[in-house]
């Protein structure tokens, strides 16, 4: 365990300390989020350089980076074609053949006396043909003339960084490895060292910015040299261990312990027009086991859109109901709340229960008589957006509480809503599908469950990409599906900020369409600013086919089952983000029919916009277009929100390390049920590495 250097320099040393950083140099580092050492230290190379090399002048190829030694043969001063611009041009010659050298910036005088005929030089330089002429711009020149052992060597390449060159870099994370790496301690199980081939982090840190000569130079270059590997591993690690003890303390607290009694879930079963697949009743089961279970239920159900995942909920709810507690939902919008209360009232009812939906906008009047029925415990389930965290709303008995789309929620609020109960069980369902690699660091502290399998008899949905010059193209395809007795949507994303010029972008683009595909179709227009009784008037006409299409903004995104609704045409569609063009996919493919989605780009779409929708016309997986989705737009975008835990990483890529994160991940959980609150002395190291890194993130009395 772990290599202690007894008098170990401060790595919170500030870079002041360091020679050549003054004043000005230390601003510039701040600047850059380094302030400390150890910040260096943890700057990582982006790439290296091969420099142990020499190659003849006619071994050197155009494009790729070469170093070579020759003789000056000429050096002068040339003008740029016939303007008062000059350039200053050295020939440099070997046995081999002759190398054009061409400098732009440069200072004349320095040049005249250093470039003398006959000098030997060292250049480094990728090559490129100009007119007909091998040549390098630019190079790097050294006039060492001997051949030093030292100068052939891998050099690092630190990411492009504002007001400060390569060179000094280079000289200050030297030095900061030099004189401090040895003081960073490594505090990995011996064990885990062995299994996974990690070097101790103070030699890590020194392979990372001075490569060893006979390192694998592609494995550097792709950045799975033993040296990034073990630093990256130790970032996750600690990640995993965290996460791991956090959802084990959850367990050890005091839950409650539900007894199935199948007064409700029964009659549901037997009232669904369906049964439920494979899929769902595998999750449900895993559910069933939690609430089973003397701890409080702490689970994510993951599934594409519409794979179901509304009725499992439905199901845990009644399971709480049975024994007499309530349930919650928690929706981060309100369309989004009351479709999910449309759903959950419809079949409550139907069992003589009472549920009810409280939003924002929920009169106050209402509001007084929901709140009594919920303390009361006369409403079994509630439906609500963030209004229902509010401190007076209280309940009889919370025993179950369930989220939507949590990557929208903060823990805290995971958190605020759990304390209305007694350790109440927690179910987070995402409607959006997550890559692996962002669930286990996201959702690392939840048990996970995937519904993977759609229900059975759902089409494929076939998605192409048509340029608004096919417009015709389109509205005949669009008359054609009408003429068969199907319904279309046509979805506009929110253009501008304000909902004003919102609602009328939609309502010229319903008068546009009214006109062009003529009196013979009728159509409809629901956007964000109707009042919901007309909303419901326009959805329940279109549902009952009085209305051949419908034109939206993205009020449909959830919640409309038409069955015979066969193809959507979503305008401006790169606007949306995947996640969300998939769920609106989502809304057709529903009943038997063939089903279409047109995705009509906007004229102006970027090439990075283009590709997305490629990702949407190549693929029907929610989780697939999640991964694609990932890499084109990196975590941060992914996510939309800022995660703690997920961009902060110091040297860690989610997507390139995600294989680490896994055995890092299987490493914490051996680790845990080797020593489940780390309290033998062997790990007494790894547990207080584990409080410093974590903070007040890792809220746990068990590691106090
Ligand atoms: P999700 O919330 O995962 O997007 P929903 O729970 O809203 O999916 O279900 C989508 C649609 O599929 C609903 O109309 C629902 O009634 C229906 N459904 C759910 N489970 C099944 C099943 N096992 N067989 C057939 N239809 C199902
Ligand atoms: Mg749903």
């Amino acid at each position: 365990m772990g290599h202690h250097t007894s008098q170990s320099a401060d790595l919170n040393t500030p870079l002041s300390s360091l020679r050549g950083v003054g004043p000005k140099l230390c601003e510039k580092l701040t600047r850059l989020g380094l302030h400390t050492v150890e910040d260096l230290l943890y700057t990582l190379p982006h790439r290296y350089e091969d420099r142990r090399h020499f190659s003849t002048i006619n071994q050197l190829k155009p494009g790729e980076p070469g170093q070579f030694r020759g003789k000056i043969l000429n050096a002068d001063e040339v003008p740029i074609g016939r303007g008062r611009q000059k350039l200053f041009e050295v020939v440099v010659g070997d046995d081999t053949g002759q190398m054009l050298l061409k400098w732009f910036h440069y200072r004349r005088d320095w040049m005249k006396k250093n470039y003398t005929p006959g000098r030997i030089v060292q250049v480094y330089g990728e090559v490129r043909f100009y007119s007909g002429r091998r040549e390098i711009l630019h190079p790097e020149i050294d006039f060492n003339d001997a051949t030093d052992s030292a100068s052939l060597r891998i050099l690092p390449v630190y990411p492009l960084t504002e007001g400060l060159s390569q060179k000094q870099l280079r000289n200050f994370c030297q030095q900061a490895v030099a004189d401090y790496a040895d003081s960073v301690p490594t505090h990995l199980p011996e064990w885990v060292m062995k299994k996974r081939d990690l070097l101790p982090l103070n030699q890590a840190l020194l392979h990372c910015h001075c490569p060893p000569v006979d390192s694998d130079f592609l494995c550097l270059q792709q950045g799975q040299d033993p040296a990034r590997r073990t630093l990256v591993y130790d970032e996750f690690f600690y990640l995993q261990l965290g996460l791991t003890l956090r959802r084990q303390g959850v367990q050890v607290e005091q839950g409650r312990a539900f007894t199935l009694e199948h007064r409700y879930t029964q009659p549901l079963a037997k009232a669904l027009p369906f049964s439920l697949t494979a899929a769902q009743k595998r999750v449900l089961g895993e559910i069933k086991q939690d609430m089973l279970a003397p701890h409080p239920m702490n689970r994510l159900i993951q599934g594409d859109v519409g794979s179901g995942k509304t009725i499992v909920a439905l199901m845990a709810a009644l399971i709480a109901v049975e024994n007499g507690a309530q349930a919650a939902v928690l929706a981060p919008t309100e369309i989004l709340a009351e479709q999910h209360y449309n759903q959950f009232h419809h079949w409550m009812t139907q069992l003589g229960l009472h549920c009810a939906l409280l939003t924002g906008s929920t009169p106050k009047s209402e509001r007084q008589t929901l709140l009594d029925g919920l303390a009361h415990g006369e409403i079994k389930l509630l439906v609500g957006t963030h209004a229902i965290l509010q401190p007076d709303v209280t309940f009889a008995d919370l025993g179950l509480v369930i989220i939507d789309e949590q990557h929208r929620f903060g823990v805290q609020q995971r958190h605020q809503l759990r304390k209305k109960g007694h350790n109440p069980d927690t179910l987070v369902m995402t409607a959006t599908p997550i890559p692996r690699t962002l669930s286990l660091t996201l959702y690392g502290d939840l048990a996970m469950s995937v519904i993977d399998e759609l229900p059975p008899g759902r089409t494929p949905i076939t998605t192409r990409i048509a340029r608004s010059s096919q417009r015709p193209q389109l509205l005949d395809f669009v008359r054609r599906e009408l003429d068969k007795g199907h319904q279309v949507y046509f979805v506009y994303p929110l253009v501008e900020e304000s909902e004003r010029s919102e609602l009328k972008a939609a309502t010229e683009a319903f008068e546009a369409l009214e006109k062009e595909l003529g009196s013979e179709y009728s159509g409809g227009l629901l956007h964000g600013r109707l009042h919901p009784r007309d909303k419901e008037a326009v959805m329940d006409k279109f549902k009952q086919g009085q209305i051949h299409y419908l034109v939206a903004t993205t009020v449909i995104e959830v919640g409309i089952d038409v069955p015979n609704a066969s193809a959507m045409v979503i305008e401006h569609a790169e606007r949306f983000g995947l996640a969300q063009l998939h769920q609106l996919r989502g809304r057709v493919g529903r009943g038997a029919a063939k089903s279409y989605c047109v995705l009509v780009p906007s004229e102006q779409c970027s090439h990075d916009g283009q590709q997305r929708l490629n990702i949407m016309q190549s693929s029907n997986d929610g989780f697939v277009i999640a991964e694609a989705d990932l890499e084109l737009r990196g975590p941060g975008e992914f996510l939309g929100t800022r995660q703690a835990g997920i961009e902060n990483f110091r040297v860690a890529n989610l997507l390139r390390d995600a294989s680490l994160l896994e055995q890092a991940r299987e490493d914490a959980l051996q680790l845990i049920e080797q020593d489940d609150f780390l309290t033998s002395p062997q790990y007494y190291a790894v547990r207080e590495t584990l409080k410093q890194r974590w903070g007040s993130r890792l809220e746990l009395a068990s590691v106090g």
